[in-house]
């Protein structure tokens, strides 16, 4: 289906679980080589061997994208295994909650570090290899919350998140000469690993706010990555794609019928 995504060289940062470990399963399942990041040596290890021993060419790079020495580590090591790099996903995200009134400026450091000047210091480390790889492809995960919803105790995050789709607009403007392009995917609420520990009545709560009224997949985030990462969508640059089951699109809980 994505023929022209085999062999590429792809960076999956946060690609040790979750949303990242989605993509990372998703591009080796086409044939890309890829490399995942993520701060816990011991789980990336386990991610990239499971990932490889379903079939995948995956290999992990302790990576922090909060420090621009270690985004630049990171790029070095695909670089040098895989001899450039195509593909980079800003992926890596950190979403703790905090009212307002109560957060701290160390948490709120935290959270931009991570999720905003993280894309950010991650695009400039791979500049260059994606110039020189002539089909350069960056994919942002933002989300719904902050560029198109809200979340009590989620400000920093949503500020995170829409600041990722000011930074992708500007920079695809910088990037389009070389031909690289560069979009962002907004995802709803995906299941992943983590989401157990909310609980069942959370979960559907969840649901029940969502027209389908099931949780997206880290597949389908992972393809509409993909998808953006093809050679047919080269021309597709500085875009969003809201991935969430119809979840931003009724005005009331009647209007879902
Ligand atoms: P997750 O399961 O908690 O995974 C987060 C990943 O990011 C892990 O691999 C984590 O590894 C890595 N990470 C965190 N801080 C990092 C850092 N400083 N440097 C490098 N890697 C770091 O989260 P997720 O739910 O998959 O979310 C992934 C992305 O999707 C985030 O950007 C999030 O905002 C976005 N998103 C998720 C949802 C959802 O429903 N799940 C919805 C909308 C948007 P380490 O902790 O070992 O570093």
């Amino acid at each position: 289906m994505f023929t022209s995504i085999s062999g590429r060289s792809v960076l999956v940062t946060g690609g040790t679980k979750g949303i990242g470990k989605g993509l990372a399963a998703g591009f080796a399942a086409e044939g890309a080589r890829v490399v995942i990041t993520g701060r816990d040596a011991e789980l990336g290890e386990r991610t990239a061997a499971g990932l490889t021993a379903a079939g995948g060419a995956v290999w992990y790079a302790a990576g922090d994208v909060s420090d621009p020495a270690s985004c630049a580590a990171v790029v070095a090591a695909a670089r040098e295994r895989h001899g450039g790099l195509d593909v980079l996903c800003c992926n890596a995200g950190i979403f703790p909650a905090a009212p307002l009134d109560e957060m701290t400026p160390a948490q709120l450091d935290d959270v931009l570090s991570v999720n905003l000047k993280g894309t950010i210091f991650m695009v400039q480390a791979a500049l260059q290899a994606l110039q020189e790889s002539g089909h350069g492809r960056v994919i942002v995960t933002s989300s719904i919350t902050g560029p198109v919803t809200g979340f009590t105790g989620w400000t920093a995050y949503g500020a995170s998140k829409a600041g990722q789709l000011g930074f992708i607009r500007s920079a695809a403007l910088e990037l389009a000469r070389s031909g690289i392009t560069i979009n962002a995917i907004l995802p709803g609420n995906i299941a992943t690993e983590g989401l157990d520990e909310l609980g069942e009545d959370y979960l559907r709560s969840m649901e029940a706010a969502i027209p389908m009224r099931h949780l997206g997949s880290v597949a389908d985030i992972a393809n509409a990555a993909l998808f953006f990462a093809t050679d047919e969508a080269a021309y597709i640059t500085g875009q969003t794609l809201v991935i969430d089951g119809g979840q931003i699109i009724p005005e009331s809980l009647e209007a879902m019928g």
